[in-house]
């Protein structure tokens, strides 16, 4: 299956078992655990541009990826 690849916005394939995602352009090979934690935490990063005026104290998420 077809995704779009976090790190590079190409196209990458995503595993039939979902075991893995990878992409040819960037030489992205992680596990789809690891892909959806990849996408939350982008997410997490536009919401906040979004909700820069409503957000409370939930800041202790952030850093949580340090590894990337
Ligand atoms: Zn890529």
């Amino acid at each position: 299956m077809k995704v779009k690849c976090p790190k590079c916005d190409h196209i990458a394939e995503l595993g039939d078992d979902f075991s893995y995602v990878k992409c040819s352009k960037c030489s992205l090979d992680m596990t789809y655990g690891e892909y959806v934690k990849f996408i939350a935490y982008k997410d997490a990063i536009y919401s906040d541009i979004l909700g820069d005026y409503t957000k409370d104290t939930n800041g202790s998420t952030a850093g949580t990826l340090d590894e990337w």
